[in-house]
């Protein structure tokens, strides 16, 4: 690892510590992988490639270990974990990592497994009941065919990023709060985080009761739309435009009319915007808080980009101060506390230190302890899940049983979809009037499995079931529905009957 001048206030960087070669592609919503270093030795560069393609050995096993999970779930092989005593985990995340390995093992109340069913936001809907809590569907692919799964979810971990450029997750996030699905982090701690002026805002109250010295934010100016947007005291500044991660509407501006210049854009994005002095750095620090778990890195752009969060750029693992963690200890206690958090610091060319924002439980993990980052997280996971996820009283088995006698479940149903299905309105046998069936072949081919996670969260009363009724054909619509699909089917195969 080349060893950077570090700023007289800045931490001595560990010696265990190592960087990784990477490219830094922007990550988006995405929240998995850590900027580089460059190799300076042949040694530390195959180290470097090592660590590359062990990650990139993990993250294929990660895929082919979906896959096939979800083709023996398919197929009808032994899931690994015992659907009678089970409670479902959904990690909102995407393909990169498999978040079940995580939780292989991992037993609850003594022998409740814990069920992992993960997608990203644009995979999923949802229906929210004030009885039956809320029923998620996700859209996956089995084998080539689409496929619609429909759970109750005891326990949610987020690690995408709510809100980004272009996109807004608000609906599913209330789906949740609704159903009182608890999460990590906090529903109501994510919500206040779909704004960063917003998040930056409590920030400066925590500045305003320790002082600048002690908690030394950047100086931002927040202005609600363009018609404000008149000059600036001094140059260079940073537009930060909207809601966005991953540098997207981060702008460095150099002089007045150029100024202008983006408040004009401001007025197309039609949103608000924040301007901040731009710091010509030697690097950024990353403080993480992983539940009692810290780490502090140092990242330093190689590709040029003032933005070290895009192109390639260094990292390096660096020693954890008293100050780092009095700071990112602060922040945690932000909206009710935050499980998981990150604050990023900008240290000038002449030491001082700037902090620029905070991230939340979708926080880019850096590194190469990226694992023992996500073993952290399935820690604190399990932890949570054992003191929010009771064990019902009584357990329905069947989902007949759970269909007749009502009680609690999560049960998990299964529906091929045609390639044209979508997930649009409801899952089948969600509350709500009856939903019109997709295909002809869904009642033909769908495999429906009973896998109650018996979960019942200690601030729900008792749920009646229902969720899952609509989709019987005892229900008359429902059984005619279901006629005139295979009417449709046959005229299909023989010609009009
Ligand atoms: P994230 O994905 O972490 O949410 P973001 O889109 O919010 O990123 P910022 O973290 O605010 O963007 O900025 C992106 C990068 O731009 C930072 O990592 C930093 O390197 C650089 N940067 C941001 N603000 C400034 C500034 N005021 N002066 C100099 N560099 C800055």
């Amino acid at each position: 690892m080349q060893q950077q001048p570090m700023a007289p206030s800045g931490p001595p960087p560990q010696s265990q510590s190592g960087g990784d070669l990477s490219l830094n592609l922007r990550p988006g919503s995405r929240t998995t992988s850590a900027p580089s270093s460059p190799a300076k030795t042949r040694e530390s560069l195959l180290q470097r490639v090592q660590s590359l393609t062990g990650v990139a050995r993990d993250q294929g096993a990660s895929i082919l270990g979906a896959a096939v999970s979800g083709a023996g779930a398919v197929a009808g092989t032994r899931p690994a974990y015992n659907k009678d005593r089970c409670f479902t985990l959904l990690v909102i995340d995407d393909q990169n990592t498999d978040w079940s390995k995580y939780f292989r093992g991992k037993r609850l109340h003594g022998d409740y497994d814990i069920r992992v069913e993960q997608a990203e936001f644009k995979e999923l809907t949802l229906v929210a009941n004030a009885e039956s809590g809320t029923t998620v569907s996700m859209a996956v692919f089995r084998n080539g065919t689409k496929v619609v799964r429909s759970f109750r979810p005891d326990f949610v971990l987020i690690r995408q990023n709510l809100r980004d450029a272009g996109e807004d997750n608000k609906n599913l996030l209330l789906g949740f709060k609704f159903g009182g699905v608890p999460s990590i982090n906090s529903l109501h701690a994510i919500y206040n985080f779909q704004d960063k002026p917003w998040v930056f805002a409590h920030l400066l109250q925590i500045q305003r009761r320790l002082g600048k010295e002690n908690f030394p934010l950047i100086e931002q100016t927040f202005y609600p739309n363009y018609r404000e947007m008149l000059s600036s005291a001094r140059f260079p500044v940073v537009f930060k435009v909207g809601h966005a991660h991953g540098g997207l509407g981060k702008v460095k501006v150099d002089t007045n009319s150029d100024f202008q210049d983006m408040a004009s854009v401001v007025a197309v994005a039609g949103s608000y915007c924040t301007t901040e002095p731009y710091i010509d750095s030697k690097y950024d620090i990353h403080v993480q808080k992983i539940g009692p778990n810290y780490k502090a890195f140092m990242r330093k752009s190689i590709s040029g980009n003032w933005k070290t969060n895009t192109g390639s750029a260094m990292l390096e693992q660096i020693q954890m101060t008293e100050r780092y963690k009095m700071w990112v200890d602060e922040v945690s206690e932000l909206f009710g506390g935050l499980d998981i958090c990150a604050l990023e610091i900008i240290v000038a060319k002449d030491g001082r230190e700037f902090i620029i924002e905070v991230n939340d439980s979708a926080l880019t993990l850096m590194g190469d302890s990226q694992e023992e980052d996500r073993r952290h997280v399935a820690e604190l996971v399990a932890h949570r899940m054992q003191a929010f996820c009771r064990p019902a009283l009584t357990k329905t088995t069947s989902r007949s049983s759970v269909s007749s006698q009502g009680g609690i479940a999560s049960p998990i149903e299964e529906r091929p979809l045609s390639a044209a299905g979508d997930l649009a309105g409801p899952p089948t046998g969600s509350p709500g009037p009856p939903q019109p069936r997709r295909d002809s072949q869904a009642s033909q081919s769908s495999t429906v499995s009973s896998a109650p996670s018996v979960g019942r969260r200690p601030e729900e009363g008792p749920r009646s079931v229902f969720g899952r009724q609509g989709s019987t054909t005892q229900n008359g619509e429902d059984a005619e529905d279901t006629m005139k699909n295979l009417r449709k089917t046959f005229a299909g195969i023989f010609g009009d009957m």
